[in-house]
């Protein structure tokens, strides 16, 4: 059986001033130490240079929340992979529910980004989810399998990404997924990615077996161990409890 590291990563989403950031990333890296789980942080553009200037030296990777799926050049207000690539960003979240829904994202768009960001060396957090009208309608897995879809062959055969899988009914709102019901979209995500990395080559459904597949939706350290207990539960991807230091380091203690 492939070993996965879990991975715990904060998603600030548009919170943060420069001065709360200090403490947070400062405490962070002074209580990091001996932790078993890889451990990010996904920051507001404005702070990726804060964020680089005090985690240069620690254990914890950082990244952004979004970026572009274009080259360098005419598109006011977008930010491009080569400037991530400039503050040493690791990871980018992209289709995060926020962006889709408020910002129009297709998954189309979501997975050009992902592969954007993949041969641009940063390893994309493709997120996933279905809302609650769909949950509650049957729709949740075939909701999944049509985000999926348009992933490209390239970023499935390199398996450098992470996939996360956040139901909407779950973001923010203090509900979360029971860890069966977890459990399920993830085997039922992890068959879906062998199966198509098996249809590329041999070596793609090898290499998929390493791709972590993280739970987001009001993961806390309540919650945090029962569902970081499930086989195919390889880390979480925390918004809120993210901004609060003992709450983030609590989640990436049970990791
Ligand atoms: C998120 O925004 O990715 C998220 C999981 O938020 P929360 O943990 O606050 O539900």
């Amino acid at each position: 059986m492939t070993q996965r590291k879990k991975l715990i990563a904060g998603n600030w989403k548009m919170n943060g001033s420069l001065s709360a950031n200090q403490a947070l990333l400062s405490g962070l890296v002074g209580q990091s130490q001996g932790l078993v789980a890889d451990v990010a942080v996904c920051v507001p553009f404005p702070y990726l240079a804060q964020a680089q200037e005090v985690l240069k030296d620690s254990a914890v990777a950082w990244g952004a929340q979004t970026l572009s799926e274009r080259e360098p050049g005419a598109c006011t207000g977008e930010v491009a992979a080569s400037m991530l690539q400039e503050f040493g960003c690791r990871y980018v979240i992209v289709g995060h529910s926020e962006r889709r829904t408020l910002f129009g994202e297709s998954s189309v768009v979501v997975a050009q980004k992902a592969e954007h960001a993949r041969v641009s060396g940063l390893c994309p957090i493709i997120c996933v989810g279905e809302t609650l009208a769909e949950r509650e309608s049957g729709a949740t897995l075939n909701v999944l399998k049509s985000q999926l879809e348009p992933l490209r062959a390239g970023l499935l055969t390199s398996a450098d990404f992470v996939l996360a899988y956040e139901p909407v009914w779950a973001i923010g709102t203090g509900k979360t997924a029971s860890p069966e019901q977890a459990q399920e979209v993830h085997a039922y995500l992890r068959n879906w990615l062998v199966e198509r990395a098996a249809a590329i080559s041999l070596e793609a459904q090898q290499r998929i077996a390493g791709v972590r597949i993280l739970y987001g939706g009001s993961m806390k350290p309540a919650n945090a161990q029962s569902l970081l207990a499930q086989p195919d539960i390889d880390g979480g991807l925390i918004g809120g409890a993210s901004l609060v230091l003992e709450e983030f380091l609590a989640i990436c203690r049970a990791a």
